[in-house]
């Protein structure tokens, strides 16, 4: 089995258009939305989802103001500002907290509980291109690198069971904590660049990251005429870097009709230029 999962430096280089458009040229494979804070693959593949399960998050503290005899010693001990205090009422406010229940370990009296979030969510669903796990965030919510390191764990299990040969992971945009949990352990990657002064910045941040992890690295650019300079500046780095370039794709309209029809770029023109490179790409990604 090999895991490939599909990143860019920053959000809006078209990777999920790019990872949908793989999905429809490769064969036995499971889908993974590793983007869980602005998951997006389900815009194009639709799912269905067969089963739904909590993904247990940060832990909320609740002050009881009748147990609570107004101390202060919870606000004073709180380095994130998240204990307000009005008159002699203290409370929290949840999107300050970092959930590390320091007040609730130190109140005197006990009037500090804390529950663990029950607003994300994680799905093994079907799609047209086989099964797909997938999983939305609550808004404010935290852990989100645990939580795609468990629907890639799900996927893999899955992959197994079913015995897909590909797994498909469609990373976060960025560095962050979910890029790198992204990228454990993971056979392949695919780096999806646009050709802007910031897309060959961030591009160069997150290959550094790759290399860290010492894993194979491929790169695509994407929409690669709309700035042929930058492109070229994208091909010298990546030679520099030793990756190899899979393919420059042009900025085509087809990308946005198909997008409007929900469908990939493969489904929607399975006979233009793009969809034959986007198999290329495939084939040259799984040798
Ligand atoms: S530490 Fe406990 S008793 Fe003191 S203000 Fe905070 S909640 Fe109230
Ligand atoms: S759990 Fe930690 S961060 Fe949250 S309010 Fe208590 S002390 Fe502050």
């Amino acid at each position: 089995m090999q895991e490939i999962t599909i990143l860019s430096g920053k959000g809006g280089t078209g990777k999920t258009s790019i990872s949908a458009a793989l999905a429809s040229v490769a064969q036995n494979k499971i889908l993974c939305d590793n983007d869980v804070d602005a998951a997006d693959l389900h815009l194009i593949l639709k799912p269905e989802i067969e089963q739904k399960e909590v993904f247990a998050g940060a832990w909320i503290p609740h002050i009881d103001d009748e147990t609570c005899i107004s101390c202060g010693k919870c606000k004073d001990l709180c380095r994130y500002g998240a204990i307000h205090q009005h008159d002699d009422k203290f409370s929290v406010n949840r999107f300050q907290c970092e959930g590390c229940r320091l007040c609730e370990r130190e109140c005197p009296v006990n009037a500090i509980t804390s529950e663990r979030s029950t607003n994300n969510n994680w799905y093994i669903s079907n799609t047209r291109m086989g099964k797909m796990v997938h999983a939305k965030m609550g808004p404010g919510e935290e852990n989100s690198g645990k939580l795609v390191s468990l629907i890639r764990s799900k996927a893999k299990e899955l992959a197994k069971k079913n015995n897909n040969q590909f797994i498909i992971n469609d990373g976060p945009p960025g560095i962050g904590c979910t890029a790198i949990s992204s990228l454990t352990g993971t056979d392949k990657v695919l780096l999806v660049i646009e050709p802007t002064r910031s897309g060959l910045h961030d591009a160069g941040r997150i290959v550094e990251l790759i290399e860290r992890f010492n894993i194979p690295c491929f790169a695509l650019i994407n929409k690669y005429d709309i700035n042929q300079t930058v492109t070229h500046e994208i091909e010298l780095y990546l030679e520099e870097r030793g990756i190899d370039l899979l393919a420059k794709i042009p900025f085509d309209k087809t990308f946005v009709e198909a997008m409007i029809k929900e469908q990939t770029i493969v489904e929607y023109a399975p006979k233009s230029n793009i969809s034959k490179e986007i198999e290329t790409v495939w084939n040259q990604l799984i040798q």
